[in-house]
């Protein structure tokens, strides 16, 4: 199934995340973070692609198709182009036709410092544009909130955004934050900047003071006060601040489902308890 066509029921999609495991671990770890993950009845879910830094991660694709087979879920799976060439995507695409994956987010990919980029994609949008005129697809997209780390200003990423749609994007997915009122002004620069395609908010609850400093740093999401208060108290109570942390997502997800978004998209790390916990508390609003 499209995405496409989830985002045609006329209620909000609710969908998750999962990462391949890392190289040293087997591909069957995954199966217990699906296995725990069963019956949440998530709109579909993806799987991000360059496992532990692996550029050349096939693991993506053989994760989707066991989602899409053995859990009767629509999968979406992530595709970087920093480091891969035009005759890489094409490989990879002949795999996810040959497993049947139909929707792929397509991205940039982050650079690495001392890795040189591959030069046949510069921006997320070229990769886009290469899978459309390929056919066959759906493509979804990443998008910013707070702007892009490398992006000039929030004017600047919004035009880009633009040009990655306009390229074939058909969905976007946010970056986590913290702070919705930033998510609706992003939104209304968006709706205004002629982005008409569903945008889902990226939810990722806090589960530790260490998680929350490196995504913080790799993303500069702002921090509310709330928020901020509610790490320094309970930064060294572990079972403290996961339930603090979910008890935040499931607060931020009421008030963007109140406010019509179009979809939720949770950041589940992997964590089938997190995960249950914040939907078991949100699917009856998911229902309406
Ligand atoms: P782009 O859309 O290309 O944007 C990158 C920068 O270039 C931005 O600053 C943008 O403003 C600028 N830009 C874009 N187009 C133009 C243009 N035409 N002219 C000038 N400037 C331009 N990383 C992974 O490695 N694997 C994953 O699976 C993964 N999944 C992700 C899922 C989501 C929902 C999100 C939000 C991020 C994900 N990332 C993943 C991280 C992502 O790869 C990085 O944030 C990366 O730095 C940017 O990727 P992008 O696709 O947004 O790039």
């Amino acid at each position: 199934m499209s995405i496409a066509d989830i985002f045609n029921k006329n209620r909000t999609v609710y969908s998750f995340e999962v990462f391949p495991p890392k190289r040293t671990s087997p591909i069957e770890t995954i199966i217990e973070t699906l296995d725990g993950l069963k019956g949440l009845n998530p709109d579909f879910i993806s799987v991000t692609y360059g496992a532990g830094g692996n550029p050349a991660d096939r693991s993506t694709c053989e994760i989707a198709s066991i989602i899409k087979n053995k859990y009767n879920i629509e999968p979406v799976a992530h595709l970087t182009c920093v480091q891969n060439s035009r005759s890489d995507i094409l490989a990879i695409l002949d795999d996810f036709r040959e497993k049947k994956i139909e929707n792929i987010m397509a991205l940039r990919g982050d650079i690495i410092p001392g890795r040189s980029p591959k030069t046949d994609f510069k921006y997320a949008s070229d990769l886009v544009e290469f899978i459309r005129k390929q056919g066959g697809f759906h493509i979804s997209g990443a998008c910013y909130p707070e702007g892009h780390v490398e992006s000039k200003d929030l004017i600047d990423d919004i035009h880009n955004l633009k040009k990655k749609v306009d390229a074939g994007a058909q969905h976007l997915v946010s970056q986590l934050f913290f702070d919705n009122s930033a998510f609706y002004s992003f939104l209304e620069r968006a709706r205004i900047a002629g982005i008409n395609v569903p945008i889902e908010a990226g939810i990722m609850p806090v589960l530790n003071k260490k998680q929350i400093e490196r995504m913080v740093s790799m993303t500069a999401a702002s921090l509310p006060a709330k928020f901020t208060k509610m790490i320094s108290k309970y930064e060294h109570h572990p079972e403290a601040l996961r339930d603090a942390g979910i008890a935040y997502a499931v607060d931020q997800i009421v008030d963007l489902i109140s406010n019509g978004v179009d979809g939720i998209h949770l950041y589940t790390m992997n964590n089938p308890l997190v995960a249950r916990r914040i939907t078991e508390c949100i699917s009856s609003l998911i229902a309406v």
